[in-house]
């Protein structure tokens, strides 16, 4: 499913004259971070969150002496919730950002068709206000205008770009998608390691697990790979070590 602003830049791909709008010398493509950001953010965080609360659970329940097989039932419903609780709280804030995406371009559609010279004098503003002097802001404004007039406002007034558009279900699949990816991990290792080594090996290569996803979003997001992983493996295996003290201690008393 697409957004409202992948509409509206459909709409004016379709209407535009493709040989005679986009003469002149080939656009090279670069790709920028800002690219990558929407679904990066949800994938990571999607992962991040599968490997700590599920390595937690099963860390937390080996903790309270449980045999294995509950070890795992306890990971399993922990990764099928944990999956269902981020696509839908994913699926429900991205949905919200639509709607306001949505309500912002019905208002902005509406002021075009009953102001349409407040508003052309308003992108010409815009323009002026970026740097252009006042009568190439206006031919600027007019030929946009002609263009494309929702486009324009929409993504130099409203700052709306396909980039950062709302996609709820895109959205809510990846989360789910990397949760489920994530929460599998220690599950495996949950499975393989001997009864006696479940705590150090899933909490060990959960940790490892987790500073490689941290540095790897690091480095998709241009930032430092290092302070990026150390960062994700100190949360996390401050949350697992509280998570690991509950078990021992509800153990010890039940
Ligand atoms: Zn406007």
């Amino acid at each position: 499913m697409t957004g409202p602003i992948d509409d509206i830049a459909a709409r004016a791909d379709a209407g535009r004259a493709p040989s005679r709008a986009r003469s002149g010398p080939p656009v090279h493509r670069e790709r920028h971070f800002a690219e990558r950001i929407g679904w990066l953010r949800a994938a990571v965080l999607g992962a991040n969150d599968g490997i700590v609360s599920t390595a937690s659970l099963v860390v937390g329940v080996a903790a309270a002496e449980s045999a294995r097989a509950n070890v795992l039932i306890a990971g399993v419903a922990g990764l099928v919730a944990g999956a269902m609780s981020m696509a839908a709280g994913e699926y429900i804030s991205v949905s919200s950002q639509s709607d306001t995406e949505r309500a912002d371009l019905a208002r902005e559609r509406r002021e075009l068709a009953t102001t349409p010279d407040a508003e052309l004098r308003e992108l010409q503003g815009i323009y002026v206000a970026r740097g252009l002097d006042p009568d190439l802001a206006r031919r600027v404004a007019e030929q946009l205008t002609a263009h494309g007039a929702l486009e324009a406002h929409a993504r130099d007034e409203l700052g709306f770009t396909t980039a950062h558009a709302a996609r709820p279900v895109q959205a809510a699949l990846a989360s789910a998608a990397m949760f489920s990816v994530g929460a599998a991990l220690p599950l495996i290792v949950a499975a393989v390691a001997p009864s006696r080594w479940i705590i150090p090996l899933v909490s060990a290569s959960s940790l490892l697990f987790l500073a490689l996803l941290g540095g790897l979003a690091a480095t998709a997001g241009g930032a430092s790979r290092l302070r990026g992983a150390l960062r994700v493996t100190f949360w996390s295996a401050l949350a697992m070590g509280l998570t690991a003290l509950v078990g021992r201690l509800f153990g010890a008393a039940v």
